[in-house]
């Protein structure tokens, strides 16, 4: 799992980047502009010049003491196996000591200070390609076996390593002073630093990395939801042919129809005490058994129970990645939604209101015996495809943040830079958030917002769940709103959003005074830091699924 989860980040910037690249060692092949050659081109930085970093204190390499500063070069990028500046270095060096040559020696035969050879061999200096001849001649060698691809010995590319690691952003981001490299420093050291450095940075990578990689499927996904009118004929259609299989008639779905879907498809329904808290549910595929809590407070026993069928039905392997696991839980949410409140028979009935103007998601709620949750669900996945009406969803918790958003209406939803709406904060003057201050909460909410880009009408409702109070909400642009019971509303509102003076900075008077007089103590958002507690995609405990299983099963 951890090594499909590092995959999935591959393309993070990769760690060895120094700030300033200087030297990028190319070697171009047969293509090559010099017609068949092979020919090496060593291309100098514009960067290089200003290659003073701030972690490397010391120099690398036996030499300690010398060439303080300038940042090593990083060559081999892009996919070249070139060796880069400090590699080249490493070899130099070896190539040296092998022939009883002193710096002092080597510099006299390239025409270059002692102190110099000591900058190249620790990479600390771009190479032009005749100087690159001149050492090969001096080492008696050629540039094939500089270039080339011998292999370095363990403690140079240990060596190599732990520079490039000091180099790194997360070294610096450490403050620690810079380590010399010195023949003192034994190997195993080198290691444990090394594998700490790794460890620390993949932690980092994984904790930026999830809900920056959550929030960019989430905003696919609702792309691709708006690009179909969030109606899926194909799921429709799953629904109807097996809801047709049970005999199933139309209207609501009661308890004992979901339990004969169940029985059709081949499983036992268990319901258990000791479900693990990381599922809503789980299938048993060997014993063809479902087990489902006992007890689940605010949530409708029945959706647990189809979104597993619908996994079955789907045929959905584990997610692999946080896009897959939402796809899947879309689509099973979606084929829960159409059991509940069939196509087949809710269509008619929400023309039926429409023609009246009286649609209501309370009635469609009502009439089908489902949460408030699934009838705005369900109207948004009917309601332009059937009725022609664009519409808006939002779901959004009491603290004002959104949890779940569609439109396809043009309600512009607040976003992060990356265009992410989950976890935004909506204008406190949308019906979304208005309705937490209404008293009466079994009364359905309406109101007008003005916003910047036209009218519109919603309809919200407040639904109460373990993790606090949400406010459902279903809107339309002000032209619709003639369907909809609830239109003759008097509470209209406006909202400048994303304008900060709308509702985001206080009024100045009153900022004025409580400026450095007010020390608000905020509330840590838990579930944002422990997103996906395990490194896992769906942060399932497995350990827990697995005894679970075990402690149920029966005797085979
Ligand atoms: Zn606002």
């Amino acid at each position: 799992m951890n090594d499909r989860r590092a995959d999935a980040l591959a393309p993070l910037p990769a760690q060895t980047a120094p700030p300033s690249a200087p030297i990028t060692v190319q070697k171009s092949g047969p293509r090559g502009p010099g017609g068949g050659e092979n020919r090496t081109v060593i291309a100098r930085g514009a960067a290089a010049r200003e290659g003073v970093g701030a972690a490397a204190g010391e120099g690398v390499g036996a030499a300690a003491g010398e060439g303080v500063g300038a940042a090593a070069a990083v060559g081999g990028r892009a996919g070249s196996d070139v060796p880069d500046a400090l590699t080249l270095g490493k070899r130099i060096r070896a190539l040296r000591l092998a022939r009883r040559m002193t710096v002092g020696a080597l510099g006299a035969a390239i025409g270059r200070a002692a102190s110099q050879v000591s900058v190249i061999e620790n990479g600390k200096r771009e190479l032009k390609l005749a100087e690159l001849q001149r050492l090969a001649t001096a080492l008696g060698t050629d540039l094939d076996a500089l270039l080339g691809s011998a292999s370095l010995s363990r403690r140079d590319e240990l060596e190599i390593a732990l520079a490039r690691a000091q180099q790194g952003p997360l070294f610096a981001s450490l403050r620690l002073g810079a380590l010399p490299i010195r023949r003192s420093l034994s190997d195993d050291a080198i290691e444990t630093i090394l594998a700490l450095h790794d460890e620390l940075e993949r932690l980092h990578r994984e904790r930026a990395a999830t809900p920056e990689e959550a929030r960019r499927a989430n905003t696919e996904l609702r792309a691709q939801q708006r690009a179909r009118d969030n109606h899926y004929a194909e799921l429709e259609q799953i629904a109807a042919d097996l809801l047709a299989a049970i005999g199933h008639r139309g209207g609501p779905l009661s308890q004992r129809a979901a339990s004969e879907l169940a029985a059709h498809l081949g499983f036992s329904i268990h319901y258990v005490r000791d479900l693990p808290v990381t599922t809503r549910s789980i299938t048993d595929h060997r014993h063809h058994r479902i087990y489902l809590p006992i007890h689940q407070p605010g949530t409708d026993p029945r959706s647990a129970l189809l979104q597993a069928l619908g996994a079955h039905v789907l045929g959905q392997p584990e997610p692999s990645d946080y896009g897959d696991l939402l796809r899947q839980r879309v689509e099973t949410n979606y084929l829960a939604g159409a059991l509940l409140v069939p196509e087949s028979s809710a269509v008619p009935y929400l023309a039926k209101a429409k023609a009246a103007r009286e649609l209501s998601v309370e009635d469609l709620r009502d009439h089908f015996a489902v949460s408030y949750e699934t009838a705005a669900h369900r109207f948004t996945n009917l309601a332009t495809k059937h009725l022609g009406i664009p519409v808006h969803f939002i779901k959004v918790h009491s603290s004002g943040a959104i949890s779940k958003a569609y439109e396809n209406d043009g309600a512009k939803f607040p976003v992060d830079p990356l265009g992410s709406v989950e976890g935004q904060r909506v204008c406190r003057w949308w019906s979304a958030r208005q309705v937490f201050s209404v008293e009466d909460r079994l009364s359905p909410y309406h109101q007008y917002t003005d916003k910047p880009n036209g009218t519109y009408w919603c309809t919200s409702h407040i639904e109460s769940a373990s993790n606090g109070d949400f406010s459902v909400s279903v809107g339309t642009r002000f032209a619709e709103a003639k369907w909809f019971r609830g239109r003759d509303t008097s509470n209209r509102l406006e909202s400048r959003c994303p304008d900060p003076s709308c509702c985001r900075d206080p009024e100045p008077a009153l900022a004025a005074t409580w400026a450095g007089v007010a020390w608000p103590s905020a509330r840590l958002n838990s579930s944002l830091l422990a997103a996906m507690p395990d490194g896992s995609t769906t942060g399932v405990d497995k350990v827990a699924v697995v005894e679970f299983l075990e402690r149920h099963a029966p005797v085979d």
